[in-house]
């Protein structure tokens, strides 16, 4: 039909939904969990929760728009100056800066596949081009292929690290050899949702590593380690033109005074939070055990999250999760990602895991 109504731009108009994690159906007589979204299982700190109650008395004002405290009290923590952070509504909204401060239309985004399903919605949505490189069979970046991939048009290379679904994470010794190819009029953005959690030799150490590199952006958020995933807060860290292009196009007022109150209580809370992590990073390491026992072929994880690659059978074994109280998170003929969350729910999945195998074998 021929219409003059306005329409969105065509690159907007093909975008994938972005599908959340679902959370679960109440079942009388069975505790469900949720293990779709990588969250934190543990509720807020009681001093996170007191002093966000106390700033949203105050929600009648507009926060501060520089979030100049939490920016204090990262640079304090991170040990680098002010204006080489920047702030926004979760480190997805820092991704989608980044793509259109840098991106022109038609410049190329690299990234791997399968990673966070957000890239390519955020290439479009800049009207840049999504160019996924596979990653290799063990789940792990292909950062040769990735090099390869580079064209005249690259402007930005996404790096998930650990990756999400599949939970490998890059060697700091990777990523060096990768950056001094990497033509430097390229934007690196090192995404670390997860970098809390890597326990292996040789981690990236992102906040490091832009120090030696101007082309070199971190991404981070309070969502995982520090479990405020529902309040929206993420930084970067990078070179100061980098991330005063953040600023620049960032939405105004979007961080709010409850969520900066919550993130900067949860800097001072760091012992409490980081016991936390140890406790899940604990139990990822009894799931992979679990998961593996039962001869199942699990990568490497190095976030609160596990990868098990199912192929043609990811959405029957979300189902056969779901009916035994667990949502877990399917990507049709790939693979089911599960959230290390509470003992139980751990538990529930690997046994779900092993009478899965041990039926099919
Ligand atoms: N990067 C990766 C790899 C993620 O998995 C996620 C969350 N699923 C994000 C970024 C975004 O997290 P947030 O916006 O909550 O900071």
């Amino acid at each position: 039909r021929l219409t003059t109504a306005p329409q969105p731009r065509c690159s907007i108009q093909s975008i994938p939904p972005y599908v959340p994690g679902r959370p679960p159906t109440p079942r009388e007589g069975l505790r469900s969990y949720k293990l779709s979204s990588n969250e934190n299982p543990y509720p807020p700190l009681p001093g996170v929760l007191a002093a966000s109650a106390e700033a949203a008395a105050g929600m009648n004002r507009y926060p501060d728009l520089g979030s100049s405290v939490l920016h204090d009290a990262l640079a304090a923590r991170l040990e680098v100056p002010t204006e080489h952070l920047a702030v926004a509504t979760g480190s997805v909204a820092l991704i989608y800066q980044l793509l259109q401060a840098f991106c022109e239309p038609g410049d190329e985004v690299i990234h791997a596949w399968r990673s966070f399903e957000a890239y390519p919605i955020a290439a479009s949505v800049a009207a840049a081009t999504s160019v996924r490189v596979p990653l290799t069979v063990d789940g792990r970046h292909d950062l040769d292929a990735m090099l390869t991939a580079i064209t005249p048009r690259t402007r930005v290379i996404l790096v998930c690290t650990p990756n999400n679904p599949t939970g490998p994470a890059v060697t700091q010794a990777e990523l060096d050899a990768f950056l001094a190819v990497v033509p430097s009029r390229v934007l690196v953005v090192l995404d670390e949702a997860y970098a809390e959690f890597v326990r292996m030799a040789d981690p990236v150490d992102g906040v490091t590593t832009y120090r030696r590199h101007e082309n070199v952006v971190v991404t981070r958020t309070f969502s995982k380690a520090y479990g405020l995933a529902g309040l929206r807060v993420g930084y970067a860290v990078g070179p100061a033109p980098i991330t005063a292009a953040l600023r620049a196009v960032s939405l105004p007022f979007g961080v709010t005074a409850i969520a900066q109150a919550a993130a900067v209580a949860s800097l001072s809370a760091q012992p409490a939070l980081a016991e936390r992590v140890e406790t899940l990073v604990a139990e990822r390491v009894r799931v992979l055990d679990g998961l593996r026992r039962a001869g199942l072929d699990v990568p490497d994880a190095q976030g609160n999250f596990v990868w098990l690659g199912f192929g043609d059978d990811a959405s029957d074994f979300a189902v056969a999760c779901e009916r035994a109280g667990i949502v877990v998170r399917p990507f049709a003929g790939d693979g089911v990602r599960a959230s290390i969350g509470e003992p139980e729910a751990n538990d529930r999945l690997v046994e779900i895991a092993t009478e899965w195998t041990t039926t099919r074998t």
